[in-house]
């Protein structure tokens, strides 16, 4: 139950005074539907309004000035309405695009006013476009010298935020202090209550920045929500008991059977997923691990280990293509240890569909791959006892509580590629519940990087065309960033054709609006070694597995993500042929665009990309985290807090721990704050 202090926190913003049902909806999208939803919407900039003359303003900054109307340009109705005005240093226009009716009889010629907005040039002289304010004299103090600037929709201008946070503060109630006084003095916090209103008034840049006092207050206050939330599921997974499953034989035997041995962190991570296994609690894993570190291959022995206990498990994953390859590459590992295996995607029909559904459900089959496939409705398993989800953030939650409901309290393993910063990783799972993959499997080459004007294509068809004609398989990826971009979708073609051009060969051409059973064909095509050229949008960036591909090559690499080009470039040095990444670009680049390629030139430690990844995109942007899964926090900064953040994961222990021999008003404090951040499931999007 919601602590009653909290509701007008829970109250509709249609509620809030000025917020009408014509904005409503804007502002709700563009916050939540609650009054907290706004106030946890903090202030991205501050804007300085100095007062100055024409004179000596300063070209490209918002600046006040108090200026007298001198004239108006007719514009002839349409078109925009110039204003001349000048103060006794000179002379400056103010420009409406849209002219505003009334506006002469508001503003005659000969008045004086007071305008503030950002000066720009015009020509030789200087303009205003739109002035954000411009009032009578005696209104000078509704301007003022700095203002907090929210990110703003073009819905709900920063005005209307600051005025409608104002009114939201106004209605809130202070609340009761739930750290202790000890925390407060070691981490030098100021109450919630005042932390709020003062993050909401910056008066510095250094306000705004994650370590300002008000901001870490309010993200240590997530932090350590986020932190209860998580520990306390885990405690309730724990106490559901699950089945107990400890061999190992099949499995070890496999393993002696290939041709390379395990790597030191493979071998950590199926140690603790064993240790999962015989815990007679469920497991909840992360294998994270980098592109080609091998991850599917230890999540197969642990699936082993399941069959060789008798019981069923799956493993998912997003795509078609990435279900046929767990599929083939398991298949000659467990077909000669008599185990059954089967792979389930939405292809399959009639009576070849009965035929598999019946075998799992039967449990003559005990290793499932599939795709969405497995969790639908007429799939039934005899004994489902562990599920593997690849890429698990490509699925949503609802969808992964359907594929666990089909067995009894099973294990969980998940396995990402998404080079996601440690310290995030470890928000969301316990340091306990992460396995690492930090070592790339012996003989790996490291990838030759380079960075290339699109002018010398050319020069790049050449060195392609050669190392093909020595027997070299190579990817070339285009952009589709939008799957309803057709003039992406024409480039592709395009570049398709022109590449079979050059090469006097059939080159295989893949993107996301091909039927899936013509994208596989295609893959399959090019993993036999059948053809020498993919062709392909980014529908590869995921996990596709043909180690003689050498080469990989992605025209304007500037539009990709610094994760994703990783994620392509992970796509070759798979093998132990040397390989190639050649990240064209069209010109011009801009200093932000070129710093990345350059990053990713110089590493290939998918880790440091990443937390670079952070760096560069600026505080605040979560959106990458929010789609590998991870939880959105709107005052943590993941990378700016993270001794923050393990700091309060150990607080969240002891409070855990100890709780019930607090002080009743701080069990309460306590309440109130775990209910004020409320951390669903779906937002943390992780299932216990
Ligand atoms: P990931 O899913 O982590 O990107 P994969 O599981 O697809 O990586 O493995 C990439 C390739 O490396 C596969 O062909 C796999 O068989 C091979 N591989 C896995 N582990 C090892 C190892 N220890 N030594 C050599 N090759 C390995
Ligand atoms: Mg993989």
């Amino acid at each position: 139950m919601r602590p009653e202090i909290l509701f007008p926190y829970y109250t509709s913003l249609t509620g809030l005074k000025g917020v009408g049902p014509k904005i409503a909806p804007h502002l709700i999208r563009h916050v939540g539907p609650y009054v907290r939803d706004l106030l946890f919407t903090l202030p991205s900039q501050l804007i300085f309004r100095p007062v100055s003359r024409i004179a000596e303003a300063r070209v490209g900054q918002v600046q006040t000035l108090c200026v007298t109307i001198g004239s108006y340009q007719k514009s002839g109705g349409k078109g925009p309405q110039r204003i001349t005005v000048f103060d006794d240093s000179g002379q400056m226009q103010l420009t409406y695009f849209h002219p505003i009716r009334g506006f002469e009889q508001q503003h005659p010629v000969g008045e004086a006013r007071w305008i503030s907005g950002k000066v720009e040039s015009f020509g030789s002289s200087l303009q205003m476009n739109h002035p954000d304010y411009l009032v009578p004299l005696d209104k000078q103090d509704t301007i003022p010298l700095f203002e907090t600037v929210y990110p703003a929709t073009a819905a709900v201008s920063p005005r209307l935020m600051r005025r409608f946070v104002e009114a939201a503060l106004h209605r809130v109630p202070d609340l009761p202090e739930w750290l202790d006084t000890d925390t407060l003095g070691r981490l030098k916090l100021s109450g919630f209550s005042d932390a709020l209103r003062a993050a909401h008034a910056p008066v510095s840049e250094a306000d705004l920045l994650p370590e300002a006092p008000a901001r870490k207050r309010l993200a240590y206050d997530e932090a350590l929500a986020h932190q209860l939330a998580m520990k306390a599921r885990k405690q309730h997974r724990q106490a559901t008991p699950a089945l107990i499953i400890d061999r190992h034989l099949w499995a070890d035997k496999a393993l002696s059977a290939l041709p390379f041995a395990l790597t030191g962190a493979q071998t950590r991570a199926l140690n603790d997923i064993r240790g999962d296994l015989r815990s007679g609690e469920r497991m909840n894993r992360l294998i994270q691990g980098d592109v080609g570190s091998g991850k599917t291959l230890v999540a197969l022995m642990a699936m082993i280990d399941v069959a060789e206990a008798g019981h069923q498990s799956v493993m998912m994953a997003p795509t078609e293509i990435l279900a046929r390859q767990h599929y083939e590459k398991s298949l000659p590992i467990v077909s000669d240890m008599g185990i059954s295996a089967v792979l389930m995607t939405g292809r399959d029909k009639g009576k070849e569909r009965e035929a598999k559904r019946a075998a799992v459900a039967s449990g003559d089959t005990t290793l499932i791959f599939g795709t969405h496939a497995v969790f639908q409705e007429g799939v039934d398993f005899k004994s489902l006892q562990f599920c593997v989800i690849d890429e698990q953030h490509r699925f949503g939650v609802g969808q992964r509580q359907r594929l666990f409901l089909k067995g009894d309290s099973v294990h969980y393993l998940s396995m990402s590629a998404t080079p996601i910063p440690r310290t995030l990783a470890l928000t969301q799972y316990g340091e306990s519940d992460l396995s690492v993959l930090d070592e790339k499997p012996a003989g790996r080459q490291p990838i030759h990087t380079a960075v290339i004007p699109r002018a010398r294509l050319s020069e790049v068809f050449d060195r392609l065309k050669s190392a093909i004609a020595a027997g070299s398989q190579a990817y070339w990826i285009c952009p589709l960033v939008e799957e309803s971009a057709d003039s992406d979708l024409i480039a592709v073609e395009a570049r398709h054709e022109s590449l079979q051009d050059a090469l006097g060969r059939e080159v295989g051409l893949v993107h996301g609006r091909m039927p899936s059973a013509e994208k596989e064909d295609v893959v399959a095509r090019f993993a036999a070694g059948q053809l020498p050229l993919l062709c392909a949008t980014t529908v590869v960036e995921v996990g596709i597995d043909v180690p003689n591909a050498s080469i990989i090559i992605i025209e304007q690499a500037e539009r990709f993500g610094l994760a994703q080009l990783h994620q392509l470039r992970g796509r070759v040095g798979r093998g132990s042929a040397k390989s190639a990444c050649i990240l064209l670009y069209d010109m011009p680049l801009g200093q932000a665009a070129k710093a990345r390629l350059e990053l990713l030139r110089t590493t290939e430690d998918g880790f440091e990309i990443a937390e670079m990844d952070w760096k560069l995109r600026g505080e605040g942007d979560l959106l990458g985290a929010r789609q590998s899964g991870f939880p959105a926090y709107r005052f943590v900064d993941p990378v700016a807090h993270a001794d923050l953040i393990a700091t309060a994961s150990r607080e969240a222990q002891y409070i855990l721990l100890n709780e019930a021999q607090f002080p009743p008003p701080r069990q309460q404090a306590l309440e109130v704050l775990r209910h004020l951040f409320d951390w669903r499931p779906d937002a943390a999007d992780k299932v216990d």
